[in-house]
């Protein structure tokens, strides 16, 4: 076991331990840096809830398994997690996995795969049951079954209502609760963490991935994983944007390493707003505040969401949810003397249950808006919370691309994503509430059943290419020796203000070519970067610079992305194109940055299909229908 934090790089794997000397300041190729060597049947890059499942897997099944993680697992992204994971356990409310089906189908405003969407409802509910005997301490029915909670968008009966309880929760510390449970169980398995490890960039050879570069925060030591797959279950790239609920490790790494290696990206242009975000603190207010009976008023105490969703009100998806909430605002009906955000009420729910199923929140509410929600409604803001987009894969969690036949369902060969990083793609073009944390476990899951199905453990593996540590020792030393004018900060805050207002919950055609023009601007600033601390220990200067570049990477793509795609679908609503348009669009996008070195951050567009077609002959294909709640 090679955890650890501080201390010397772990000694595992087959292992070619080199020169530790610190690195040569100044040197510019990779003579300059000494290389450890690794070789594993697998390596796992990110330690949330999808990467420790896929590593729990893959260790499971007999491969020798290493983890990367730039964080101590237990503090990636998914700890945040409040609300809960989606499953028809069928415990509080008749359920069944088909309405599960359906309701994500049009979560997804249909552009979500259903072969992959069939996938996840079924296997849900093993997926719940597997977390359960691992540990989760899930909240109970008085029965002793796991309790479910209502959410937006999931309803009974195949869409007609009334709505479901489907969501299993932990109080409103589900992913805490997980990660504990899946990280002891990868350390049962004996897989080897490397932790406070940040990968750099995959290593490519012939269309097919052979492992990862990754710097030891520590010490700067640079190992070298050669590996038969990898998987990258890094998270979502929600710090692109000025405030949005996600941690500021959430930097889309596994999606700037994609880009680089030259493969695309898909439906970046879905971006999911969050409709209760705590008002200028962007701090989520989990949709489970609904759930469990919170509403939404405007400066009139109306409320509003009797007018936009009839039938599920508050606990419409959060796209409509969060379009509402921005209209009543731009109407003149926003609350607070700018009148921009609106309130939500808590205070007339029996405290003992808020205390009991919403404890983490009540918290909040009281530490980053001064409220007591027992008395008190808070004030929330449509905040950035989900990226639908990412690395597309297919059901089992290979990377996918457009072949060099043409194929669109072309398999990358050793490489995996799983969790906010990929884009399988079961949200579409709008997540569910509850819809990622399974979404992480089911495909982190189905990961570790291809593994075992195309690799053998210990099989042995073909010498790395000798230029194998080039492309990220030159990167890395680029930017360790920039001596530029603008500061890393300065780059960042600008590309996050232009994400904030040319790709927000609104956009227009003139918002969204203004905005493909700034970033491109901010881009060509990367060429004149200044980092300031030279050395490798600790240079978190140096790693804010290789997060921002893979951040402005995906921000390029995001935007160029909403730019094209000219109708209104789920998350992205283009104002100058306001309807669906299938008979266009119900394609996905497929983005590969080019604007590497400056060139004016350009970015080249192509399309996959949609698959219309359900993984089994139990389900027939849910045909699209106009999206109402
Ligand atoms: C506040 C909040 C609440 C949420 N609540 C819910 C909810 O109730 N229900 C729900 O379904 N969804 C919820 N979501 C969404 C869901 O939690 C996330 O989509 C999900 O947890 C992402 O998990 P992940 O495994 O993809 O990655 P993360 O948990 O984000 O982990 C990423 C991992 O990658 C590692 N990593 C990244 N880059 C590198 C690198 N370069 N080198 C090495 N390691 C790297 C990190 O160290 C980390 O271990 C919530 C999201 C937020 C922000």
């Amino acid at each position: 076991m090679a955890a650890n934090s501080g201390n010397p790089a772990p000694q595992t794997g087959d292992q070619t331990p080199t020169d530790k000397k610190a690195p040569a300041a100044g040197g510019t190729s990779s003579n300059a840096y000494p290389i450890v060597d690794h070789t594993y049947d697998v390596v796992v890059v990110g330690a949330g809830g999808s990467g420790l499942r896929a590593t729990m897997g893959s260790a499971e099944a007999g491969f020798r398994t290493a983890n990367i993680s730039k964080v101590f697992p237990t503090r990636s992204h998914t700890v945040a997690a409040q609300g809960g994971i989606a499953a028809s356990l069928g415990n509080n409310t008749p359920d069944h996995w088909s309405w599960h089906m359906y309701d994500t189908v049009k979560g997804s405003d249909w552009l979500g795969d259903q072969d992959a969407i069939e996938y996840l409802a079924r296997e849900a509910p093993a997926a719940v049951y597997e977390l359960e005997h691992a540990g989760v301490p899930f909240s109970r029915n008085k029965d002793g079954t796991i309790y479910q909670r209502p959410f937006g968008g999931h309803m009974q009966n195949m869409g007609e209502g009334p709505p479901v309880q489907r969501t299993c929760a932990a109080a409103d510390r589900t992913g805490h609760a997980m990660l504990h449970a899946l990280y002891q169980q990868s350390l049962k398995y004996d897989a080897d963490f490397f932790i406070e490890y940040f990968a750099i960039d995959l290593i490519m050879e012939g269309g097919a991935c052979r492992g990862v570069i990754a710097m030891c925060l520590d010490d700067g030591s640079i190992h070298r994983f050669r590996s038969q797959s990898v998987v990258l279950a890094t998270g979502g790239y929600g710090r692109c944007y000025y405030t949005a609920t996600s941690a500021h490790t959430c930097t889309g790494d596994g999606g700037g390493m994609v880009l680089r290696a030259g493969l695309p990206l898909q439906d970046m242009e879905f971006v999911q707003f969050h409709p209760t975000g705590i008002y200028g603190a962007g701090v989520l207010i989990t949709e489970g505040a609904r759930g469990e009976g919170g509403y939404l008023t405007n400066s009139e105490g109306e409320r509003f969401m009797e007018r936009y969703a009839p039938s599920a009100k508050d606990l419409a998806s959060r796209d409509v949810v969060s379009r509402s909430m921005a209209l009543e605002m731009r109407e003149g009906r926003g609350v607070g003397p700018e009148g921009d955000h609106i309130h939500l009420h808590l205070d007339h729910i029996d405290p003992n249950v808020l205390a009991e199923r919403l404890p983490g929140i009540t918290e909040s509410g009281k530490i980053f808006a001064g409220v007591d929600l027992t008395r008190q409604p808070l004030p929330v803001t449509p905040t950035v919370h989900y990226n639908m987009g990412g690395i597309p894969t297919n059901y089992h969690g290979e990377v996918v691309t457009i072949g060099p036949d043409g194929n669109p369902d072309h398999v990358v060969p050793g490489l995996y994503a799983a969790g906010e990083a990929g884009c399988v793609s079961v949200h579409g073009a709008n997540r569910l509430g509850s819809n990622s944390l399974i979404d992480l476990v089911v495909f982190g899951r189905a990961i570790g059943h291809r593994l075992k199905d195309t690799i053998t453990p210990g099989a042995s593996q073909n010498e790395l290419p000798k230029n194998s540590a080039e492309m990220a020792l030159t990167r890395l030393d680029h930017f360790r020796h920039a001596k530029g004018s603008a500061p890393t900060a300065a780059i960042r805050a600008e590309m996050q203000k232009t994400m904030q207002t040319h790709a927000a919950v609104f956009r227009d055609s003139k918002l969204m070519s203004e905005g493909v023009e700034k970033l491109a601007a901010t881009y060509s600033k990367m060429q004149d970067v200044s980092v300031t601390d030279r050395s490798l220990i600790w240079n978190s200067d140096l790693i804010e610079t290789m997060e921002l570049d893979n951040l402005i990477a995906q921000a390029s793509v995001t935007m160029a992305s909403a730019e094209n795609r000219k109708e209104s679908r789920g998350a992205h609503a283009h104002e100058d194109f306001p309807d669906r348009d299938d008979a266009n669009w119900m394609k996905h996008t497929a983005a590969w940055f080019e604007g590497w070195g400056g060139k004016d951050g350009a970015v080249k567009i192509d399309y996959r299909p949609v698959h219309e077609y359900t993984l089994t002959d139990d389900i027939d294909y849910i045909e699209p229908k106009k999206r109402v709640y």
